[in-house]
């Protein structure tokens, strides 16, 4: 198999090595359900325990806290779907924003069908939140949870959780954020943060696929959304995926050490690639260049060169033209949009996320690569665009 160079870390990551040795005992010989009685279930129930204590070590949480659900799009349906459904006719409402991931604007839009009153707010040019904006939602003392991206996936603009929360609590409102992005890249710690739910996901944290959490603070009631034999405190019914949890542990754990590092090794790189594209390829820019955002992602437009097509002309280099969780669907990226693109801007823009296996070499290959394809590209549009 010839391998792309690969820049799409955001969509997923490798499953680590060392997480896949700790996962294959409990796919052979360590077989049992964790729910069971016997010797076997009890050690089940033990490495997910252990697991768990792991992944609440990363977020600062107790393990208490942790609800493990098949991932995030799950956590986040469980998240806004259990709150609302709890709140009672007083904070029936759901504040959120035009940059979230579908798994959350997609819950929302449902939650709206069955009476709760859902807000969609818009965001600054450069993907950030305007507090004095979320204030007036906030001020009637009606919304029962607001829910806000910790790191947007296709630009990695960071929010600022602790102004967010802070405003959020004062008015009574819950704060649910969907932390997928950030958790594994940059440190993400609940009490820093002071939200109330957060979403994670394994497989963007170098762990396997299908499996992920909610941190529930234990203040927070939910409505469970999966019925059955009172797994996870009742919160999530269903036998667990011990293989895939240890998994999610031990990605947790390898994340805990090495996070700073990669963090500061990953963003020089990001560096190099935005520095040689915007030098060597006329009329490339970068549509998110704060310095707050996640250190391994790049957004780059590439006027007149249609993004799709730099992709088909650079097969050796896998990037994304947006979110791999809606690019079935050949749109343009509704978070480019929400920050004032037209769908034709947002059409040429592409991202490049880096990871763990990133080396300066694959970013100079890829640089080449994607240079050649851009002026190929424009070369048969012909300026039409
Ligand atoms: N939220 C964000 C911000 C994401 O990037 C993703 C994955 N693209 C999800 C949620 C969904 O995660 P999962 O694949 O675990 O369902």
């Amino acid at each position: 198999m010839n391998v792309p160079i690969y820049l799409d870390h955001n969509a997923t990551t490798p499953l680590d090595s060392r997480v896949l040795e700790r996962m294959m005992p409990w796919m052979t010989e360590g077989f049992w359900n964790a729910s069971s009685s016997h010797a076997g279930g009890r050690l089940a129930a033990k490495a997910v325990e252990d697991a768990r204590r792991q992944v609440a070590a990363l977020l600062g949480a107790r393990a208490s806290e942790i609800v493990i659900t098949s991932g995030a799009t799950e956590a986040n349906n469980l998240a806004l779907k259990g709150v609302l459904q709890l709140a009672g006719i007083q904070r029936n409402r759901l504040v959120t924003f035009a940059t979230e991931h579908k798994a959350v604007l997609d819950t929302a839009e449902w939650l709206a069908t069955t009476g709760t009153e859902v807000t969609v707010l818009p965001v600054n040019t450069d993907g950030t939140i305007d507090l004095c904006h979320l204030e007036e939602q906030l001020a009637p003392g009606n919304v029962g949870l607001v829910s806000v991206m910790a790191a947007n996936n296709e630009t990695g603009v960071l929010a600022d959780l602790t102004a967010i929360s802070d405003l959020a609590h004062h008015y009574g409102a819950l704060v649910h954020t969907d932390a997928t992005q950030r958790i594994g890249k940059l440190s993400f710690r609940v009490p820093e943060a002071r939200v109330d739910l957060a979403s994670m996901s394994a497989h963007k944290m170098y762990g396997p696929k299908g499996v992920g959490a909610l941190f529930v603070s234990r203040r927070v009631e939910l409505l469970p959304m999966m019925h059955g034999g009172g797994h996870e405190r009742g919160m999530r019914s269903g036998t667990l995926n011990v293989p895939a949890i240890v998994g999610m542990g031990e990605a947790a754990a390898i994340c805990m050490e090495s996070v700073e590092v990669e963090a500061d090794r990953q963003c020089a790189l990001r560096t190099q690639l935005t520095k040689a594209i915007t030098s060597r390829i006329p009329n490339a820019w970068e549509t998110t260049a704060t310095g707050n955002r996640l250190p391994n992602t790049a957004n780059l437009r590439f006027e007149g060169a249609d993004a799709e097509a730099v992709m088909a002309n650079a097969p050796d280099v896998a990037i994304s033209s947006g979110s791999a969780c809606t690019s079935l669907v050949p749109t343009p990226s509704h978070v480019l949009m929400a920050m004032g693109f037209d769908p034709s801007a947002a059409s040429e823009c592409l991202r490049f996320s880096l990871g763990r296996t990133t080396t300066a070499l694959e970013i100079d290959a890829a640089v080449t690569s994607i240079e050649r394809s851009v002026r190929r590209v424009r070369e048969l549009d012909g300026g039409t665009r």
